[in-house]
């Protein structure tokens, strides 16, 4: 069962991760910014932004989400140290680096896609290259959606890798990369010998479920069923999260400047 963050002892594990060389890595949506009926419209909060910038200039800072990387970059406004995108799938995340293979499988799913699910009322189907979204939060009637859903993904070929989510399901390329691997890579990549992970999604679990003692999770939500050691009640405690976090990081940068 999962703690409470703002506890102890979760302040005091979180304040053992307050230094330069850990990795501080973010979902995206439900994490960074808040759901919004509009997935186009979802924004990361000006204050939020604010502290993550700060926090850039103190620690390594990721962000790894199931959006594109490009996608992802417009909405962030600021520049982390990397941008993960597609659940993990567009890695290495160079700036004009694409995985095509990748890219050409989701494009032949996304023809078979919108010939099953076209015509259906509150089902929109996101093509975001090495990744492909199916979402249903405006449906009237969601049980009905999914089933469609589940039942035009049974149909494409190659099988792809499914991760659900909140109104929304994933189809990925089964060889892809998720976000526990795209972790372990960025840890290695930015040379961090821990790192603090927060999400609020199934496709997050697979960072916690990672089970690393150099990985600290926290899942936005209070969620029995997660693999995370500890949990945020809401997506809103974020901003004083990070604000704690970069009081401590500053606090040790002026210690050590004495
Ligand atoms: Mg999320």
């Amino acid at each position: 069962m999962p703690s409470y963050l703002f506890q102890s002892p979760g302040l005091a594990t979180l304040a053992l991760y307050a230094t330069p060389d850990t990795l501080f890595a973010f979902d995206l949506d439900g994490t960074l910014a808040p759901i919004v009926e509009e997935y186009g419209a979802a924004r990361v909060p000006n204050p939020v932004r604010t502290t993550l910038q700060r926090l850039v200039g103190l620690a390594k800072v990721v962000v790894i989400t199931g959006r594109s990387r490009k996608d992802a970059q417009a909405m962030l406004g600021f520049e982390p140290h990397l941008i993960i995108g597609n659940h993990g799938a567009e890695w290495p995340p160079g700036k004009d680096s694409r995985n095509w293979q990748f890219v050409d499988c989701c494009l032949k799913w996304r023809n078979q896609l919108h010939d099953a699910l076209f015509y259906e009322r509150g089902i929109e189907i996101e093509f975001k290259g090495e990744s492909i979204s199916l979402h249903f939060r405006k449906t009237d009637d969601p049980d009905r959606a999914l089933a469609l859903i589940q039942a035009a993904i049974d149909q494409l070929e190659p099988s792809p890798r499914k991760i659900g989510g909140k109104y929304v399901v994933n189809v990925v390329p089964g060889e892809a990369w998720g976000k526990g691997d795209a972790l372990a890579a960025a840890m290695e990549r930015l040379g961090s010998s821990r790192a603090v992970y927060f999400g609020d999604d199934e496709t997050d679990e697979e960072v916690f479920r990672l089970k690393r003692d150099d990985v600290f999770g926290v899942h936005v939500g209070k969620d029995d069923r997660t693999a995370a050691s500890y949990y945020l009640n809401q997506q809103s405690e974020m901003l004083g999260l990070l604000n704690s976090l970069v009081g401590m990081l500053e606090s040790q940068s002026e210690e050590a400047n004495c």
